[in-house]
């Protein structure tokens, strides 16, 4: 396939792409991942559960359970059961949120919805007979479907809720964890499943002045409705004498606005990057197909997304949404699949079929909105995937209200928080409320997000052994830590749709369970040699692209614009997910759990 000349295109790619370059150049700021200040001290009142009104109170617990999962997220609910449905009946998630849930119990923001199809995202729907109400599930009802995870598989029961772990050491005589938590639990297990979630710790940004400010103030994580009164469906009333700021523009604040632009007296919206806005089109469920769906039905359309999503072929693409158009038009572009293919070419007809989806998604800002300065600035200029790609169908309508206002800083961020307000670019602007719609840590060190550190045999830490980058065999076990198993995206398989990696992960986790009760064993553990050639895999086969990470705009996928070489470690496996399920599945099927050390 020929490149296109920019006549063809209507567009000049040389100029796009110096644009680009300034526009990062506008961004990119020494400190990098540092800029963000960590919520703790004086502002740990931010991480306040607003969902509960009084904690619960409970005796320490210092019993025994055969299964400790952490996490009362997707990933732990998945967890549980599909042990349960191995028949695991003694099993305690340790949750800190109020209820489970996980990213759905703590965000709440009105406009709270999936980004992934809900067919495809909503965990266990078959086996809880359930289909959602609309393509893209709102917030509550994803929290609700949650819950009835928890009371299907009875995950209530034994369960501790509003708790966070503290301390997880190995006890070696006994062969059993010990965790300790910031309930003064100190009770055992044989078995521990961590599913920290990867983004949960709300950030700030590192501005002076957050404390000094006299109005109400919160993270969208931890939505304040008693303040803004309303739903995460309806009006927020409370807002309707008040001035209010978001700060942010990233996939929450593109969800948030315009409810909050419908409600507020004057909202003033503070902007450093743009991101981009696709249709969302999200709809009812039609009762008449969901009445017809056949068993087995979730499960293979989970895989014909992952198929195309990993830039398989399928027949049909029965999801057909931004994800899938997105990934389809960047490999037809590219047309990698022709018989006489010039592999040179590929990486220009890549670019070539990003820069005309971004024209496409800057010509939706310019149809959409109408002031043309402001749609200049919610245009962005950067390659799609250098940030989370967003679809929604009113917030850049929103920006035409005249109570709202784009602040665009021009890249630079707002520079601090006044005792009224926020100021940016040298202007003040008088608030009465602001919410903070910074994110979650991401690239900071495990332990430092996930709250606790893991002790395993003879005194090493996790933060010890994983200083230079994670060791472990499959992302799921690692040597010195038995019976530990991990919930995660790193050196494991990758999908945009991440409860079907879990589940995946979940099954696998479950059959080395089983096996140690079938073969009597009180431990396993990943030996150092499958565990060494697991991370050399990992390193060879890595997909991380170090020249395009550093083209991009600061962000989160690149380490706020200094790609981290532990990145190559400490990624997914780099051929996909659906070779590395395979890998999974045969090593189980082999039955021997080979490069497992296995204790009577
Ligand atoms: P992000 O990290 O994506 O966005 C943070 C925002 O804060 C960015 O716009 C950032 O600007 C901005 N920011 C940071 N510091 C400053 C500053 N000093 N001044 C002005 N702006 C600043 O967080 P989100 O919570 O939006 O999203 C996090 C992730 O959560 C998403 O990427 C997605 O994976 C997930 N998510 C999923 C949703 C779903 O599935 N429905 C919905 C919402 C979130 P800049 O871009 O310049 O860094």
């Amino acid at each position: 396939m020929a490149i296109p000349t920019k006549e063809e295109l209507g567009f000049d790619p040389d100029a796009l792409r110096e644009k680009y370059r300034i526009e990062r150049d506008k961004r990119l700021r020494t400190d990098a991942n540092e800029q963000y200040q960590e919520i703790k001290e004086e502002y740990a009142a931010f991480l306040d559960d607003p969902y509960i009104a009084h904690p619960t109170s409970r005796s320490p617990l210092t019993d025994e359970v055969e299964v400790a999962i952490i996490g009362g997220g997707f990933g732990g609910l998945i967890a549980g059961a599909r042990l349960r449905e191995l028949g695991f009946e003694d099993i305690r998630i340790i949750e800190k949120g109020g209820d489970f849930g996980g990213t759905w119990y703590w965000n709440r923001y009105p406009g709270a919805a999936c980004d992934t199809e809900a067919y495809i995202y909503l965990p266990l729907l078959e086996e809880l007979d359930y289909v959602p109400s609309q393509k893209y599930a709102h917030a509550p009802e994803i929290l609700s479907h949650s819950q009835n995870i928890a009371k299907k598989y009875n995950l209530y029961e034994n369960a501790c809720l509003e708790t966070e772990v503290t301390a997880l050491n190995w006890d070696e005589p006994a062969s059993r964890w010990i965790i300790q938590t910031n309930r003064d639990d100190n009770f055992k297990a044989r078995f521990v499943i961590m599913s920290n979630g990867p983004l949960h710790r709300p950030k700030l940004p590192g501005i002076e002045g957050i404390n000094s400010f006299r109005g109400h103030t919160f993270h969208t994580s931890r939505w304040d409705y008693g303040y803004t009164g309303g739903d995460s469906n309806g009006r927020l009333n409370g807002l309707k004498n008040k001035r209010v700021a978001i700060i942010g523009t990233g996939a929450t604040a593109v969800q948030c606005t315009p409810h909050v632009g419908e409600s507020a007296k004057q909202l003033y919206v503070f902007q450093r990057t743009p991101s981009s806005i696709d249709v969302r089109a999200n709809r009812k469920t039609d009762p008449h197909w969901a009445s017809q769906l056949k068993p087995g039905w979730q499960k293979e359309r989970m895989e014909n997304f992952n198929i195309l999503c990993s830039g398989g072929v399928v027949e049909e693409d029965l999801v057909k949404d931004g994800w899938t158009e997105i990934i389809r038009n960047l490999i037809s572009m590219a047309n990698y699949r022709g018989e006489n293919t010039n592999w040179d070419e590929v990486p220009k007809l890549m670019e070539i079929a990003d820069f005309q989806k971004m024209e496409q998604i800057r010509n939706r800002a310019a149809e959409l909105v109408n002031d043309s300065k402001t749609a200049e600035s919610l245009k962005p200029y950067y390659r799609q995937f250098c940030k989370r790609p967003c679809f929604h169908d009113s917030y850049l309508q929103t920006f035409n209200r005249p109570s709202v206002e784009l602040v665009d800083t021009n890249g630079k961020g707002v520079e601090r928080i006044t005792n009224n307000g926020v100021l940016a670019g040298g202007k003040e602007y008088e608030v009465d409320c602001i919410i903070f719609a910074t994110g979650f840590e991401v690239g900071t060190s495990y332990v430092r997000r996930s709250g606790y550190d893991v002790t395993g045999r003879h005194g090493m830490t996790l933060s010890e052994k994983w200083a230079d980058g994670m060791r472990t065999l499959h992302g799921v076990m690692t040597n010195g830590f038995p019976n530990l198993f991990i919930i995660s995206n790193s050196q494991a398989g990758f999908t945009t749709n991440f409860p079907h990696a879990m589940d995946e992960t979940s099954r696998h986790i479950g059959y080395m369970l089983k096996q140690c009760e079938k073969e009597r064993l009180s431990s396993i553990e990943a030996s150092k040699e499958a565990e060494d050639e697991w991370v050399d895999e990992i390193i060879a086969v890595s997909r991380f692209a170090s020249d395009f990470q550093e083209s991009c705009t600061p962000g989160y996928y690149n380490n706020e614009g200094k790609p981290n070489p532990k990145s190559v470690q400490n990624g997914p496996y780099g051929k996909g997910s659906r070779p590395y399920f395979r890998i999974t599945a045969a090593w189980r099927k082999e039955g021997n759990m080979s490069g497992i050390l296995k204790s009577p």
